[in-house]
């Protein structure tokens, strides 16, 4: 079969080779020379750019091989979760492959080889495309050097055979394990079609019997392993089968629509099982224990984040009569305390629409989440700003058609509220619905509910461009997973716990960018902005956000849009107009 590669102007790797040849011994600045796209004998070389010096940011290079060499069935990418479950495959593959050929040939990065890493979410990443046309890869090489001096021989041996090298056993159907492939198109699939399942079901989460939750470590994602390991066996009660269009049935524990109780004595898996369902917004790589534990796909969780800044949130259906009268419903602090940055992450939640909140008693604030009776008859309520979640958790339900899973191992105050009580104990969840709302009738908690009146509409916002000028010479980049950096304003990020890969925070810091420049224009919500710009992203791919089009565009991952309009809403110095 003969296959068109690239166009006539087009250098081969036989020129690519002379030139490396003619630089050897030059100080590293020669090797700009290399940018260029290349033709190997089954695939194109990119190199869209070439770092300074051996220290700088490795060079930035893409192979694309066509599909019809690379011979991926069509089949396998034709849904959106499978396409991106292949290119997650690819991206894992094409990193260990160019493991094995990294190594170091000289000074600073000298010899790497390297790709987007990928955790155990699956994510839509600029790494890697498969489509009908090609596969390409976005990756980085440090290209070598002795000091500053360029060492050619490793240079070749790098582009010309580790490469191809690399190109041969990552990108082409047939050296990669079929059934390894076909394994993660159908979980994939399974998982998303399990998420879609959940609406109609009237269920908010699935655990599934056997899953694996608790994680080696705290610094850790991967499965706990060993003898401790309790795996989930879901209680008779919540126990659902669900039919899955691959892996056909599978039980496990569905978590109703409504306000969910999870209790338990400390150590026994409560946060544990809750962090399980945080996650389980994003699919899982196979092995992970998560694989089917499975979210509404815009379920957030809530914490108290004291110390971020808010802008213009109307608070006032959970914080009233601030000392001074300040205003909470048009609230805005460059440093909010405990309660009122919890008020202000559910309001943040609600206005993008989200339908599933998640709360630990680990990270709340102890006064936004509870007022017994003894602290109600001591501090009147018109001394006390808050109106606690426990008398809104209702409205919530009844008025937003939002669903809470709470961690209270603390207060049973909360038994009145809940329309399912699960008890964790020893790992292993029990329903304890009945007993709970038989104590709360024999033991009155004596507390009365605070309510000033229902809790009123969202108060949407309209974020003004002024707080997202940039001068030319302004930084937008992002440090590690936390930090964002726009110009001479900062977002942290560091609470914002639905936030897993550091590559989805370096796309945040762009795609406000991009949101700046297309959608915020002083007319806009917030909640527009963020739809529009996920559009466009889902539309046109996540490559869009960079600024280099048609080159390698950058390591990027896609943030839901709970996280998009998280980072705006962190932005400090932000200012809004509210609608
Ligand atoms: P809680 O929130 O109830 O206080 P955690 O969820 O923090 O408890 O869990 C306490 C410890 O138990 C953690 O170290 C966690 O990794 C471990 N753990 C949780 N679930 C399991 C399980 N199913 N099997 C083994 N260890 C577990
Ligand atoms: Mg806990």
């Amino acid at each position: 079969m003969q296959v068109q590669l690239g166009d006539k102007n087009m250098q081969s790797a036989i020129e690519l080779q002379k030139k490396i040849a003619g630089i050897d011994r030059k100080t590293y600045g020669a090797y700009k020379i290399l940018m260029g796209d290349y033709q190997f004998n089954n695939f194109t070389l990119f190199i869209d750019h070439v770092q300074s010096d051996p220290f700088a940011p490795p060079s930035r290079m893409r192979v694309r091989v066509p599909q019809q060499l690379a011979g991926f069935p069509g089949r396998l990418y034709q849904t959106r979760p499978a396409r991106v479950a292949v290119e997650d495959f690819l991206t894992r593959c094409f990193g260990a492959v160019a493991c094995g050929y990294c190594g170091k040939k000289g000074t600073g990065k000298s010899g790497l080889i390297t790709i987007d890493r990928c955790g155990q979410e699956i994510l839509e990443r600029t790494a890697m495309v498969v489509n009908d046309e090609f596969v390409e890869a976005r990756f980085s090489v440090g290209l070598p050097a002795r000091g500053r001096t360029i060492t050619a021989g490793a240079a070749g041996d790098i582009l010309l055979e580790y490469i191809p090298g690399i190109v041969r056993q990552a990108l082409f159907y047939k050296s990669v394990d079929p059934n390894k492939l076909k394994t993660r198109v159908e979980l994939a699939e399974d998982q998303t079609a399990l998420r879609n399942m959940l609406h109609t079901m009237g269920l908010v989460a699935f655990v599934a019997d056997g899953s694996v939750l608790p994680r080696e470590s705290g610094g850790s994602e991967l499965p706990l392993q060993g003898p401790g390991v309790v795996g989930f066996k879901s209680p008779p009660e919540y126990r659902v089968k669900v039919n899955l269009p691959h892996r056909g049935e599978i039980t496990g524990m569905g978590i109703p629509r409504g306000i969910t109780l999870i209790v338990g004595g400390g150590y026994h898996g409560k946060s544990t099982l809750l962090r399980a369902i945080e996650r389980g917004v994003y699919n899982h790589v196979p092995g992970d224990g998560r694989e089917f534990v499975i979210t509404l796909p815009d379920a957030v969780k809530i914490r108290a984040e004291d110390g971020r800044s808010v802008a213009g949130v109307d608070i006032s259906g959970f914080i009233n009569n601030l000392p001074f009268g300040r205003d909470t419903v048009n609230f805005s602090t460059s440093n909010a305390s405990g309660s009122t940055s919890q008020a202000a992450n559910i309001i943040e939640a609600l206005e993008i629409g989200a339908p599933l909140l998640l709360l630990d008693e680990d990270t709340s604030a102890t006064n936004f989440m509870i007022r017994d009776a003894r602290m109600q008859r001591l501090v009147a309520k018109e001394k006390e700003p808050i109106t606690p979640f426990i008398d809104r958790a209702r409205d919530l339900l009844d008025n937003f058609n939002t669903s809470t899973i709470l961690v209270v191992g603390g207060s049973g105050d909360y038994f009145e509220v809940a329309d399912q009580v699960i008890l964790m104990e020893n790992y292993s969840p029990r329903d304890v619905t009945a007993r709970a709302k038989q104590i709360s009738a024999s033991n009155p908690s004596g507390r009365v509910k605070e309510v000033p009146g229902r809790l009123g509409g969202i108060r949407e916002r309209i974020p003004l461009p002024e707080s997202f000028r940039l001068e030319s010479r302004d930084k937008v980049k992002a440090r590690g997973m936390d930090d964002i950096q726009l110009g001479r304003r900062n977002i942290e990020l560091q609470f914002v716990e639905q936030l897993v890969d550091p590559g989805q925070t370096a796309a945040l810091a762009l795609i406000i960018k991009y949101a700046a420049q297309k959608y915020i224009n002083g007319k806009a919500t917030l909640n527009q902005v963020v739809q529009a710009v996920l559009q466009d992203l889902e539309k046109e791919g996540l490559d869009i956000i960079s600024a280099y089009k048609g080159r390698h565009p950058g390591d990027y991952a896609l943030p839901r849009k709970y996280e998009i309009a998280a980072a705006i809403n962190r932005l400090r110095g932000l200012k809004v107009q509210q609608a």
